[in-house]
């Protein structure tokens, strides 16, 4: 077995080098880094034109081929007491192996595939605290805002309905791009923020709908009333009108927009809900909790998917409790129904919005 092991000091500069060139890119040029998976120490990777940045000049030599998918293994491994990447590819008739020492692993390509996952064209890796391994994928903001469209609102709404969503989600990313500097990846791919995943398998009538969506309101953010980017969140259905963001979590406080009377989603066919579990489920789920409790900590605390919303009321009956509720989601910011239904009557994406964040101003990007 033929084996390099490319740590030589010099070697390993020109590798942290261009490791933070390409960090100083990802915020200079409205990059987005997205928190798609978490891995175990040892994994899979497939894909055409496989580059790992800032050796691909040593892995040149493994031939990998144009055009044609292939399939490397890579490892986090211990050598002298000290952590390396290994990438491995074998089935070629002699397997090769690189070792490289730099603290994120780059890699650009085509088709790039990990496990079920489609990944976009950039990705790096990197080892968390807990010892598994982040993928995180690197994508211009643009890019990000279209493929998210796609992902959080059915693309059969109104044209301008997905104008409005689509503001709100550029608002929302580059507010927590501007807030978490210190991480090594921006937005988690999933509700924690927003739902991420590459566009696959969806009608063309769609995508070109939503391409038209994000390049219309290209740079186009929402400020609050401090100017600063607004936080713009966004929830299925408020059940009739939305909440102060500061009002569902602690640490919002800074990012009051004003709230919303709305009728406009009771179009939603399955805005009411209801939720029954016995009086002595409820009190062991509450036994878990001290001092006071939060409408959406309660919401966390049933699971997110049965208590819809916090808009509920109780009812007891021979020990069982029912919750007869409106809404889902959070209720905060633009409610997705009622945006909607005000799509469909006519109105611009800035009415829109402005009906959902009434003190936030819609500002457009200078660059
Ligand atoms: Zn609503």
């Amino acid at each position: 077995m033929l084996q390099w092991i490319a740590c030589a000091l010099s070697f390993f500069f020109i590798l942290l080098a261009s490791f933070s060139q390409a960090k100083a890119l990802v915020h200079s040029e409205s990059f987005v880094r997205v928190r798609i998976k978490s891995l175990p120490a040892k994994f899979k990777l497939s894909g055409e034109n496989i580059q790992f940045i800032g050796i691909e000049r040593k892995f040149r030599s493994v031939s990998l081929k144009e055009n044609q998918s292939v399939q490397v293994e890579i490892q986090r491994v211990l050598v002298a007491a000290k952590s390396y990447w290994q990438v491995s590819r074998n089935n070629l008739p002699t397997t090769r192996t690189l070792l490289s020492s730099q603290p994120a692993l780059m890699i650009q390509g085509q088709e790039l595939q990990q496990g079920a996952t489609t990944l976009p064209d950039k990705i790096f890796f990197r080892e968390n605290l807990s010892g598994s391994v982040d993928l995180i994928g690197v994508l211009p903001l643009e890019e990000y805002v279209f493929s998210v469209l796609t992902s959080e609102m059915p693309l059969g709404w109104p044209i301008e309905t997905l104008k409005a969503q689509a503001v709100a989600i550029r608002s929302y990313t580059q507010a927590v791009i501007n807030g978490r500097q210190s991480r090594p990846y921006d937005v988690e791919s999933s509700v924690l923020d927003q739902v991420y995943k590459k566009p696959q398998g969806i009608n063309q009538a769609y995508l070109v709908k939503a391409r038209q969506a994000q390049r219309e309101t290209e740079g186009i953010t929402l400020l609050n009333s401090k100017g600063q980017t607004l936080k713009a969140f966004y929830h299925s259905d408020c059940g009739g009108k939305t909440v102060l963001p500061s009002s569902v979590w602690n640490q919002e406080r800074e990012h009051d927009v004003g709230t919303s009377v709305d009728s406009f989603c009771a179009s939603n066919p399955r805005g009411r809900w209801s939720l029954t579990m016995t009086k002595q489920k409820l009190q062991d789920l509450l036994k878990s909790f001290v001092g006071d409790i939060r409408s959406n900590d309660f919401r966390k605390l049933v699971g997110f998917m049965d208590l819809k919303s916090t808009q509920f009321e109780v009812f007891e009956n021979q020990g069982q409790i029912q919750f007869v509720g409106q809404g889902f989601g959070h209720g905060a910011g633009l409610c997705q129904w009622g945006s909607k239904y005000l799509g469909q009557k006519g109105l611009s994406y800035q009415r829109i919005l402005k009906h959902y964040y009434p003190l936030a101003v819609l500002k457009r990007d200078s660059l």
